[in-house]
């Protein structure tokens, strides 16, 4: 039965959501509080997480970028739903910008939430993006779980969304991606990401490619065209 972490201080919107949950074969553990949802998380990693953004205690997209940044590997890689309240552009690219994998703009109906939760949980059991092929092993090796990337034998904190991202690079290596090829790929049906969610993507993923091997210049940008992943001469 998947473990479903809801942080949400309306009663209404959690009774109806906890509802339909329910009512699918979830189990739903549902917290008012930032800092209840936090100690929940770590006593036990849920399947995934459905955050408000306004709590009492603090905000739903502060947590996700935490967890994105700074938590366990499990937690960094949860599959997380935001809810927010407005349909602002503004609201929808910061909550992709927080590592959150989706969002629902209140109101929302609670079969709409389940169907976005099933499809980021299924999208979360994929290995990245079919990601590391023949070529670039020795450089880059996954993990035996498929969770995580090793840089040169280092292992790399990756959000989900950036490992998607590095794995469809590394399966064309050499080869320029566009920035709708990547969204296609990467992102899939999430068609609230836009060319600037790739791009954002595509620096904090760079930076951390550079963090574990300075010496090495792995993607590169093509003005106008898009980006590709160029592996050095002997890990080809
Ligand atoms: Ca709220």
């Amino acid at each position: 039965m998947p473990h479903i972490l809801l942080l949400e201080d309306d009663p209404a919107i959690a009774a109806t959501v906890v509802f339909a949950l329910e009512r699918e074969g979830f189990a739903v553990a549902h917290h008012l509080l930032v800092g209840a949802a936090v100690q929940a998380a770590e006593r036990q990693l849920p399947d995934a997480a459905v955050l408000d953004v306004g709590l009492p205690d603090g905000n739903g997209m502060d947590l996700c970028r935490r967890w994105r940044q700074h938590a366990s590997p499990g937690l960094r890689a949860l599959p997380v739903l935001m809810l927010t309240a407005r349909a602002e552009e503004m609201d929808r690219v910061v909550a992709l910008e927080t590592g959150a994998d989706d969002y629902l703009t209140k109101p929302f109906s609670p079969r709409e939430l389940v169907a976005r939760l099933r499809a980021l949980m299924r999208r979360a059991a994929l290995p990245a993006a079919g990601a590391v092929t023949a070529p670039a092993l020795g450089l880059f090796e996954m993990d035996e779980a498929g969770q995580r990337i090793h840089l040169a034998g280092e292992p790399l904190a990756l959000t989900r969304m950036e490992l998607r991202l590095l794995g469809a690079l590394l399966k064309s290596a050499g080869r320029i991606r566009s920035r709708e090829s990547l969204l296609k790929e990467v992102w899939g049906a999430l068609a609230e990401a836009t060319d600037r969610t790739v791009d954002t993507h595509v620096k904090t993923l760079r930076a951390k490619l550079r963090e574990c091997r300075p010496e090495l210049d792995l993607i590169h940008t093509h003005r106008g065209l898009g980006y590709s992943l160029e592996l050095p001469g002997d890990a080809r």
